[in-house]
């Protein structure tokens, strides 16, 4: 034993590496063990991050309490106080509003047409679900192609049978809702395609009951609140780990900052996300800014694990509109099409690719939604490629982009041809892939891979199950947490959350 009482260091001050602290520390009223966090960063929270854009508390992180009946992160932000309105002041949030109601989306078709919400967007959303869901109980059947065009084969079928003479325009539109409702699968599950995703084993996910809430106070009060329970000293920001030799115990952990001494530990709990882990163990991993050493390299069922599991990315565009006078004023101004209402709609955009100054990446989003109702702040979610590329934009290529998105759904028409009565003044946007702390956003059950290679991420090392001949227990050098490690809650905070409170169970139960 390294000291006295046997010392825990947990990498990553996220939610994973917060609840194992906490688990650990609440035993034997903090004495039994002693517990470092080390944290790359300059704050605790990892992928939940509370910041503020143009006057509104916003997430660049994870938004949602995703289900509340159960949910220990829902328990924790009632504890924190972070539930109440005014909740650390008085700024308007995210989706305050909750969730938003169909009957307040308003679907459009790149040109400005409204789509008819019964006879059109509805049905398209039904055979969709229906469809979706079938492939999830692995009901899609044969045919080839992969999950898109299975999709586009339904609605092809759907349209032959069909038998009130629609035109060819309502099947593009149809067409462009179909891919509307993709990129809305993609930003749920950031796989970059459907077909990337194992959609028989997605099926074992499972969200808490009950409804999906946001945080007034801000997501990043629960992690506020989980520091507060520790005792002071025991987080420590700006210690990035290079190096892991595990071998024997202790175990050193070896640090990026040259001054900073190496650790030592009975056990390591590592809680780095799978993005972390694969930029580790890739090709390139001696030069990539954030891959850890791992000394003996992880064993192969690891590695196996850690390459076939999927871990995609996803960003968020906030994006601060004004409404503008269409040019020349007056009378004469026709508002065209959806350009109507006062507020910022809840717009759904069916792209369906005739508009030149619409740039690729913008087609990859379902949607432009004010943060709430009436708020001049909107926000659109992008997965995959476009998300990736959305990091790299200078500020005023992404301004024009949504701009032109806009005068295009939105348009006023005026004497100098379109324009829409929303002006874009400025951005704000999450760069997931590129911080070398997570190299994405969160993980999914890639085509290849399973749930097994979930339970297999959470394996402590080295790997038990081979009785050792004296029967003793294996060590536990490394334990594993984070949400990447959770086999049916993957992706969330409280997958998270129980994964950290889990490996510190495994120490409690080693330590009896
Ligand atoms: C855009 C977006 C939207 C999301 N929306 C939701 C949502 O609505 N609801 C929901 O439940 N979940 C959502 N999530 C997912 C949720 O945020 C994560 O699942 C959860 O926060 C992961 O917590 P974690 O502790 O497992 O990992 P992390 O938060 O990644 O924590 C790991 C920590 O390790 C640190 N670290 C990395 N490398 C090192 C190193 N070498 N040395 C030391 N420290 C290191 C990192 O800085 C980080 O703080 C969203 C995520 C994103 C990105």
């Amino acid at each position: 034993m390294v000291a006295n009482k046997p010392r825990i260091v947990i990498v990553g001050a996220g939610i994973a590496g917060l609840s194992a602290a906490q688990q650990l520390c609440r035993a034997g009223q903090g004495d039994k063990f002693d517990v470092v966090v080390v944290e790359a960063a300059p704050r605790a929270g990892g992928r939940v991050f509370t910041s503020e854009f143009a006057g509104h508390r916003v997430e660049m992180g994870a938004t949602w309490v995703q289900g509340i009946t159960g949910s220990p992160v829902y328990a924790l932000a009632h504890d924190a106080g972070a539930l109440t309105e005014d909740a650390g002041g008085h700024l308007p949030y995210e989706r305050m509003d909750g969730p938003f109601p169909d009957d307040r989306v308003l679907t459009v078709a790149e040109g400005g047409d409204v789509v008819d919400a019964d006879k059109v967007a509805k049905p398209v959303e039904e055979l969709y679900r229906g469809m979706m869901d079938a492939a999830r109980a692995g009901e899609a059947g044969g045919g080839g192609g992969g999950v898109e065009e299975y999709l586009r084969r339904g609605l092809r079928a759907y349209q032959a049978a069909r038998t009130d003479g629609s035109g060819s325009k309502v099947k593009e539109v149809e067409e462009a809702l179909l891919a509307m409702h993709i990129n809305r699968e993609r930003t749920d599950t950031s796989a970059d395609a459907l077909g990337d995703l194992d959609l028989a084993a997605e099926g074992e996910y499972r969200d808490f009951p009950g409804d999906h809430v946001t945080i007034p106070g801000g997501y990043t009060r629960v992690v506020e609140h989980l520091v507060a329970a520790l005792p002071p000293g025991t987080v420590r920001l700006g210690l990035r780990l290079r190096r892991l030799d595990w071998g024997e115990t202790p175990v050193r952990l070896h640090f990026a900052d040259d001054g900073a001494a190496a650790l030592i530990a009975d056990h390591v709990i590592l809680t780095v996300s799978l993005g972390v882990l694969k930029a580790s163990l890739g090709k390139d991993a001696a030069s990539a800014a954030g891959a850890i050493a791992f000394d003996p390299p992880l064993p192969q069922f690891k590695r196996d694990a850690v390459s076939r599991l999927g871990f995609g990315v996803v960003n968020k565009l906030f994006v601060e509109l004004e409404a503008v006078e269409p040019e020349g004023g007056g009378e004469e101004q026709q508002l065209a099409g959806a350009a109507a209402p006062p507020d910022f709609p809840f717009l759904h955009m069916a792209f369906d690719g005739h508009v030149a100054k619409i740039p690729w990446w913008m087609r990859g989003t379902e949607s432009i939604c004010p943060v709430h109702a009436g708020s001049s702040v909107a926000l659109a979610w992008f997965a995959g490629r476009e998300a990736k590329h959305l990091e790299f934009l200078p500020d005023d290529d992404v301004v024009r982009g949504v701009q032109a998105t806009l005068d295009s759904f939105l348009p006023a028409t005026s004497s100098s041809g379109a324009t829409s009565r929303w002006r874009v003044k400025r951005i704000e946007r999450s760069r997931w892939a590129g911080d070398p702390l997570f190299v994405g956003s969160y993980s999914y059950v890639a085509v290849g891979s399973s749930g097994g290679d979930l339970d297999r991420m959470a394996e402590p090392l080295p790997r038990g199950g081979v009785p050792e001949a004296d029967r003793t227990p294996p060590p536990l050098r490394v334990l594993f947490a984070g949400e990447a490690t959770h086999r049916t809650h993957y992706s969330t905070t409280h997958a998270a959350y129980l994964s950290g409170v889990r490996e510190a169970d495994r120490l409690l139960q080693h330590y009896p």
